[in-house]
């Protein structure tokens, strides 16, 4: 059975914007899955249901394999932009998933170094935002996601931001990364090449009526 399950998931925001409609996906455990599409067709929203920040106005999403209710506690997320906090050092930075689930720092201290080695950061425990590149600061931001161990990694477009050299770096960091913790990973992106690169599965989305992309495509055809 698959780790996740999406069935004939539909979310229609508040605003009447149909963002998925129906959409069926399996993750299964210990792949790097890419969510693959243009902007707009629903990556994004679809990243946020598996990790339960967003809920399905229909459909269902279910953990065949998992006994906690609370499959949140499993889940590393790692944003576009790096969200961290800018006056906390890093190594605080890694902390804060631990600290929310009650650890103290002494008692994070080993898990905390042991996620910036994997990232090569290890260095920069003591450094704080303002003084880390794009790069750095997205290692950091994997480093904070891995703190808790996570069996699934979702990251929501990491590399967007980057330039194309960090861009390259990062992906085959990243593919060290998912070799050595065998965790599954969750990708979204746009980009043809990077979820090739990646992946070793690919899901492709379309746009559906009510995304941009659609109206964009719909302007360029004449449809
Ligand atoms: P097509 O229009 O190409 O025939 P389908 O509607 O058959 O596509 O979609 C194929 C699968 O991909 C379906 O299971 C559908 O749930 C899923 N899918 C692809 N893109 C989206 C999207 N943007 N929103 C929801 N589901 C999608
Ligand atoms: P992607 O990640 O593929 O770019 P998103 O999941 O971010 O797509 O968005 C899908 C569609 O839903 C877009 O049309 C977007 O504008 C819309 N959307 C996303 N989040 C919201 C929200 N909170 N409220 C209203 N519309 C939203």
């Amino acid at each position: 059975p698959p780790l996740v399950s999406l069935q004939r998931v539909t979310k229609v925001f508040a605003n009447g914007v149909t963002a998925l409609a129906g959409l069926d996906l399996d993750i299964r455990a210990g792949e790097f899955i890419s969510l693959l599409g243009p902007s707009g067709c629903g990556k994004s929203t679809a990243l946020r249901i598996v990790a339960g920040l967003a809920k399905p106005t229909q459909g269902r999403v279910t953990w065949p394999t998992a006994s906690s209710l609370d499959h949140r506690d499993d889940i590393g997320f790692v944003f576009q932009e790096p969200t961290l906090m800018p006056w906390a050092n890093v190594a605080d930075n890694v902390w804060l998933p631990l600290r929310l689930r009650g650890l103290s720092k002494r008692d994070a201290q080993g898990r905390i170094a042991k996620c910036l080695a994997l990232v090569g950061l290890e260095a920069f425990a003591d450094a704080y935002p303002r003084e880390l590149s794009g790069g750095m600061k997205m290692r950091v931001s994997i480093a904070r996601a891995l703190s808790v161990k996570p069996k699934l990694l979702l990251m929501d477009e990491p590399f967007a931001a980057l330039d194309e050299i960090t861009r390259f770096r990062l992906n085959d960091d990243l593919l060290r990364l998912q070799r050595e913790l065998g965790c599954t990973i969750v990708f979204v992106t746009h980009s043809v090449f990077e979820s090739a690169y990646l992946s070793s599965r690919i899901a492709i989305m379309t746009p559906r009526p009510g995304c941009i992309a659609a109206e964009i495509k719909a302007d360029a055809t004449g449809e």
